[in-house]
């Protein structure tokens, strides 16, 4: 049987001496599978299809649970993402995400949408690639069921305006009047970077330089923590770009 799916190769592994098998993110399927023939031979038709970050409409022979690509024509292959080591590693992060933690067989449009503008925004844009990452953690955390929770303290209800400390158990925020023992204290400009990264309200704590590859590292640095605290799972290309 052969489908059709628009699918982002999220990683590429070599399989015998010509082959790779492919995770393909795909819009229709969610995570998938295939394996790509000859791709290491010199002069193959479709080496494009076996990198990492080529966005392309696949082409799957599929018998059981087994599928080969027969064919691709790409939308767009982000080579130049290769041209800063930021873009690079914030662009790996992307991918690393999304091969643990899309689902198999389940499709997930949003999710698939933030990674392709993400991309985007990284290759074609001169946005801060810091802030552009922090973005599609924040919004692609929520939409796999790791939500931060950002209105405020989570147990008086006041905005965080001075110091900020986070529970990770619930993964609240709580101000210094209602800290609990095991709550860690976070810089107040990265809980206010978080909010403005799902584009909330916040008008504290927000001086020119809030925005510094400083403080987005500093950001970026506590979604490595509460990504590993939450789920064991650790995005190795976030901890490489971190030590850039
Ligand atoms: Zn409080």
């Amino acid at each position: 049987m052969e489908k059709k799916l628009n699918a982002i190769v999220v990683k590429a592994v070599n399989y015998g001496e010509n082959d790779k098998i492919l995770t393909l993110f795909s819009l229709e399927e969610g995570l998938i599978s295939a394996r790509i023939k000859g791709v290491k031979k010199a002069g193959a038709k479709l080496k494009f299809a076996s990198e990492p970050f080529c966005f392309a409409e696949f082409i799957l022979s599929s018998s059981g649970d087994k599928n080969t690509v027969i064919g691709a024509s790409m939308y767009e292959g982000f080579y130049s993402i290769r041209e800063s080591v930021e873009s690079f590693y914030a662009g790996a992060c992307v991918l690393e995400f999304l091969s643990k933690f899309a689902l198999i067989k389940e499709p997930n449009a949003e999710l698939f949408d933030t990674a392709i503008n993400t991309l985007k925004e990284l290759v074609f844009t001169n946005e801060n690639k810091y802030f552009s990452l922090l973005i599609f953690f924040v919004k692609s955390l929520k939409n796999t069921g790791y939500a931060l929770t950002l209105s405020g303290c989570q147990h008086c209800g006041e905005e965080i305006k001075t110091r900020a400390f986070f529970d990770a158990n619930t993964g609240a925020f709580l101000c210094p009047d209602c800290v609990l023992e095991n709550a860690i204290e976070v810089s107040v400009k990265t809980y206010a970077l978080i909010k403005k990264a799902l584009n909330e309200e916040y008008e504290f704590a927000l001086d020119e330089d809030l925005f510094t590859d400083f403080y987005l590292k500093r950001a970026l640095k506590f979604i490595a923590f509460y990504i590993e605290d939450k789920t064991e799972e650790k995005i190795k290309a976030l901890s490489d770009l971190l030590t850039l």
